[in-house]
């Protein structure tokens, strides 16, 4: 990293002005996109998400009791929390339970956890899709890691944060996003095995290509995400069983055909379809980008869009527009990332051509009534790590 980090000057200036001494030191871990993969991780299939600029700062100094006080810039507020706390999922709501829900993650797994002071600040917008629940997990992760010496491998973290989000916060979400914040890699997008926990860093460089990623926040209200999102993954689970397979990730796209045939519920045919053939989409991207062929993809992240739309049914009227926008305005692929219902769009284009896809997209928002869309454009980043 290069020049000064406003971020992490904040952290330290709000730690300064809060405790009253400056910290031992501060930690960083990014916002993420998802290339394309989309409801693959829970069937135990593949992802491939990258990393954003965006990041979540911890500014942080341990203490000598087992109390973590924790101020966000982004909530306003700073709440504490003790060791009978963080030893009960739940007890600890709202924003701080993801914090406290990694000291109870690592506690469970059998670590000592040092108590802390903590300062927040983060310029991913929370709840826009864009893994802002992870970025924090993942930066408080890897501060008290740090400061607590805990022997804890790379590889084992994200499940662990990931513990924090499903059964301390509550929140039911796969391993994608924590393997996402943790452990991408700056020029390189990250395929993920989602059963295996195998991955390798892809390289994947747009603008060597000419290329940019546009990521427009649709800005549509989030509607009924928690519901449809747990509907979502019983009709996986459920079809997985009628197939009796341990996981969607075991039909292939040959054997997709019999397996429909087997399935009488034409939803869950729907959804099993998304699936199967979203798990190969995710292949064939990998292949295309490891021969360096970044405009194919394109025409993969349009189909995505498709099977998300027509099979798993989880867009909306705003993010459809977006898609459609971008394509007529001539990316080479656009489609929806994260779980659904709102969220991101990602759109494929010819680097001179971001604004004016942009524009586009902003133009068929205003034509339809919707709230402006806003968006940037984002390179693959760094994942979680010490700042210097
Ligand atoms: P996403 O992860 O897509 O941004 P989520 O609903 O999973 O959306 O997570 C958003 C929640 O994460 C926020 O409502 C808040 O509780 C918490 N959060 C994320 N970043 C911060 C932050 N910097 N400070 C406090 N809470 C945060
Ligand atoms: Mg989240």
């Amino acid at each position: 990293m290069t020049g000064p980090n406003p971020l992490a000057a904040r952290a330290a200036a709000a730690f300064e002005r809060l405790y009253g001494e400056a910290p031992a030191g501060r930690w960083a871990a990014p916002g993420r996109v998802n290339l394309i993969g989309e409801h693959t991780d829970y069937n135990d299939g593949f992802v491939l998400p990258f990393a954003l600029p965006q990041r979540t700062v911890v500014a942080a100094t341990p203490v000598d009791a087992p109390l973590w006080t924790v101020w966000s810039e982004q909530a306003g507020e700073q709440i504490t929390f003790d060791g009978t706390d963080a030893g009960k999922p739940g007890q600890v709501t709202g924003w701080g339970g993801y914090v406290a829900g990694v000291v109870w993650a690592l506690l469970d797994a059998g670590h000592q956890v040092p108590g802390a002071r903590l300062t927040v600040v983060s310029d991913v917008p929370p709840g826009a899709g864009l893994s802002s629940s992870a970025a924090l997990e993942a930066a408080v992760l890897t501060a008290l890691a740090d400061l607590g010496r805990i022997d804890l491998p790379v590889d084992d973290r994200p499940a662990l944060a990931q513990r924090a989000e499903n059964v301390y916060a509550g929140m039911p979400c796969g391993i994608m996003d924590q393997a996402a914040s943790i452990r991408c890699r700056a020029g390189h997008a990250l395929f993920l095995d989602c059963r295996s926990l195998a991955l390798e860093h892809i390289p994947f460089d747009a603008a060597g290509a000419g290329l940019a990623v546009l990521v427009i926040d649709s800005r549509a209200p989030h509607r009924h995400v928690t519901g449809e999102y747990a509907a979502r993954r019983a009709a996986c689970e459920s079809a997985a069983r009628a197939l009796g397979v341990p996981a969607l990730r075991d039909v292939t796209t040959d054997g997709l055909p019999v397996a429909l045939a087997r399935l009488d519920d034409d939803v869950v045919r729907r959804r099993v379809r998304h699936v199967v053939t979203e798990n190969q989409r995710v292949l064939e991207t990998v292949a295309l980008l490891r021969a360096g062929d970044v405009p194919a993809i394109g025409p993969l992240m349009t189909a995505s869009h498709a099977s998300m739309r027509d099979d798993f049914e989880i867009t909306v009227p705003e993010v459809d527009t977006a898609v459609e926008a971008a394509l007529s305005a001539g990316a080479y692929g656009a489609r929806m990332t994260g779980g659904g219902f709102g969220g991101c769009v990602l759109a494929l284009v010819d680097a001179d051509r971001v604004d004016a896809v942009a524009d586009a997209v902003t133009a068929a928002y205003a034509d339809r009534g919707f709230t402006p869309p806003v968006w940037f454009s984002a390179a693959p980043g760094a994942g979680a790590a010490a700042l210097p």
